[in-house]
């Protein structure tokens, strides 16, 4: 079972230490949008930056890209966003709540909604009041918008609904400019907007989200076995990083869940407080976008086999996941309520990469000496990690605020500090305490702040 805490906990714990914040909320907030606070910053961003240092810094085969969010409805028309990313929409006649209908079907979201209600002809009823449904309507997902002053077809766009568009249609851009050779995979990290039917559970589902998305172009018939290579890769970080391994599975999406180009995929899914649900999709695209980009275009994108000399259009391999998405799941997982002398304390064990403040130092007084030593040692350290001082309230209630938000170690300046140069370094984890010259201090830190 995941950990027992709830998702109450989790928005309470995120907005009052600067996690997280409801979007807007001085204007009664905006639907499912949140911003990322001072912690959540940092914690997203150590997300992305693992991520780009396993699937890019680390690799010879894979580069990266930045491409636009907003683009023409020609890209969107050859991928078949414009016709294919719908959801059935189906409203509830008597209480008006709007539900996707694949999402309650038996088993696929009874731990959100509870189990699936029929009526005795079988026909699907309302979750929450079971009343009569619509029958369903595709609603297109994508946010449609216009370019420049007029507003007609000529002018539509869209804010992109995953990163990958960007990754094919710059095909041969990355190919050419960078001598690629097959495999080779292009990666990026972005914003990606959904017009979702019902966003939900925090930052899981949301309106506006960030992904972390690799394209990995392979020769056809090596596909299958890069497809299980990148599900055992992308499942491993997870674990890398601290995920607990209970919480953690693999599954294969069934033939009729399977979007319209992929020849398999499989999920990498996490037991949340709800239920299992996804982190990541890998799917396995086939040769499906480049070849749609290609007849749209009028564009050749296929790639020249030198062993063969024949031109072939590349398979895709696609681990595709949710940065916003993961960086909650790294709060849930570390998140522990734990007795500690007769109080209990509520600790995040974050991986150190993952942690978004490194290091605390906190002066055991606020006498000048032992203030002016603390803030040369935070800023010396402050050079290589995110560092915070704290020189308010009892040494307690400091170690306990650090708790709180995962930092890995405090560093304590006590008055024999003055005398013999040396501090106590408190381990969050084990909470054991040992003391440390001020010149060894940032390389035994480096040590153990190491992001391996
Ligand atoms: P779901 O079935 O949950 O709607 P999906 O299968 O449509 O997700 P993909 O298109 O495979 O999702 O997107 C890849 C990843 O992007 C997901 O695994 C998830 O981590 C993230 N993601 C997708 N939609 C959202 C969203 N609305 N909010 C936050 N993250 C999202």
């Amino acid at each position: 079972m995941a950990s027992n805490v709830t998702m109450d906990t989790i928005v309470s714990l995120c907005k009052r230490r600067g996690f997280v914040f409801p979007s807007s909320e001085i204007y009664g907030g905006f639907g499912s949008t949140y911003d990322y606070g001072p912690l959540g910053v940092e914690l997203l961003r150590n997300v992305r930056n693992l991520w780009w240092r396993a699937m890019v810094q680390e690799r010879e085969d894979v580069v990266g890209l930045e491409a636009s969010i907003l683009g023409p409805s020609a890209v969107w028309e050859a991928s078949g966003h414009v016709s294919n990313f719908t959801d059935p929409l189906v409203d509830c006649k008597n209480c008006r709540m709007r539900w996707r209908e694949d999402h309650l079907l038996e088993g696929n979201y009874e731990a959100e909604y509870g189990a699936t209600k029929r009526d005795a002809a079988g026909k699907l009823l309302c979750p929450n009041c079971g009343g009569e449904l619509t029958d369903p309507r595709k609603f297109n997902m994508m946010f449609k918008t216009f370019v420049g002053v007029v507003e007609d077809t000529a002018s539509v766009a869209y804010l992109r609904p995953e990163t990958a568009q960007g990754m094919f249609y710059n095909f041969s851009n990355v190919l050419g400019s960078m001598r690629r050779k097959l495999p080779f995979g292009i990666a990026q990290v972005g914003k990606s907007f959904r017009n979702e039917i019902t966003p939900g559970n925090f930052v899981f589902r949301t309106r506006e989200f960030e992904q972390m998305e690799m394209e990995f172009f392979v020769k056809p018939g090596s596909d299958d076995d890069w497809h299980s290579y990148w599900i055992e890769e992308r499942f491993q970080w997870y674990l890398k990083y601290g995920i607990k391994k209970e919480n953690l599975r693999i599954r294969p999406h069934t033939k009729d869940e399977l979007s319209f180009y992929s020849k398999a995929t499989s999920d990498v899914e996490y037991e949340f407080p709800w239920g299992w649900g996804e982190l990541e999709g890998i799917a396995n695209r086939t040769n499906y976008d480049l070849t749609q980009h290609a007849k749209h275009s009028g564009k050749d994108l296929s790639y020249f086999d030198e062993e063969t000399k024949e031109h072939i259009v590349p398979y895709v391999i696609e681990p595709a996941a949710g940065a916003t998405r993961t960086a909650l799941t790294f709060l849930i997982d570390a998140y522990a309520e734990e007795p500690d002398k007769d109080e209990t304390r509520i600790v995040l064990h974050l991986h150190p990469a993952i942690a978004p403040v490194k290091v605390a130092v906190l002066p055991l007084s606020k006498k000048e000496p032992l203030v002016n030593l603390s803030k040369e040692v935070a800023k010396k350290l402050r050079r290589k990690w995110v560092v915070q001082y704290d020189e308010s309230q009892s040494i307690g209630k400091r170690y306990r605020r650090q708790d709180e938000i995962g930092t890995p170690f405090c560093i304590t300046v006590d008055f024999q500090s003055l005398e013999d140069n040396a501090v106590t370094i408190r381990d969050r984890d084990t909470m054991e305490q040992i003391r440390v010259p001020i010149a060894e201090l940032s390389s035994m830190l480096e040590g153990k702040l190491a992001l391996d």
